[in-house]
């Protein structure tokens, strides 16, 4: 489906390709600590369809704790909306959205929850598959 979105102060808008089925949740620890929040809600954007339309995220480069692989975090440098993650030195890059920016949110469902030995105990969403680490 198509999808479209912005961050919050619309200095950036964007838009995509994605899959629904492939919308999920990680409970990760970087996930808690970069959204400020219990977890991500997010949707990879089919490869090569993701499109910055006006603005220019600014961009976090992330070490994971447990591979030492690195992620882009795309972000909005005005209103720190997060825009996307994203894979470093891969061509394409692979682009996972933060669904939660995108204008067809109330569309699109998770259904699976990855890192769930991380999740906080309360956080876990019933009715989404679980999956204990990555996918
Ligand atoms: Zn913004
Ligand atoms: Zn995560």
């Amino acid at each position: 489906m198509d999808v479209d979105g912005s961050c919050h102060c619309g200095q950036i808008t964007f838009r995509a390709k994605v899959d629904p089925k492939l919308a999920l949740i990680c409970h990760c620890n970087d996930c808690q600590i970069t959204a400020g929040a219990a977890f991500t809600f997010s949707i990879p954007a089919a490869e090569g369809t993701f499109e910055i339309i006006n603005g220019s995220p600014s961009k976090y480069i992330k070490t994971t704790a447990d591979s030492g692989r690195h992620r882009a975090h795309g972000f909005c440098s005005n209103c720190a909306t997060r825009i996307y993650s994203a894979s470093v030195n891969t061509d394409p890059i692979q682009y996972i959205l933060r669904a939660g920016s995108l204008n067809q949110r109330s569309q699109i469902k998770p259904n699976r929850q990855i890192w769930c030995n991380a999740a906080l105990d309360w956080a876990l969403v019933d009715g989404v598959k679980h999956i204990t680490k990555q996918t």
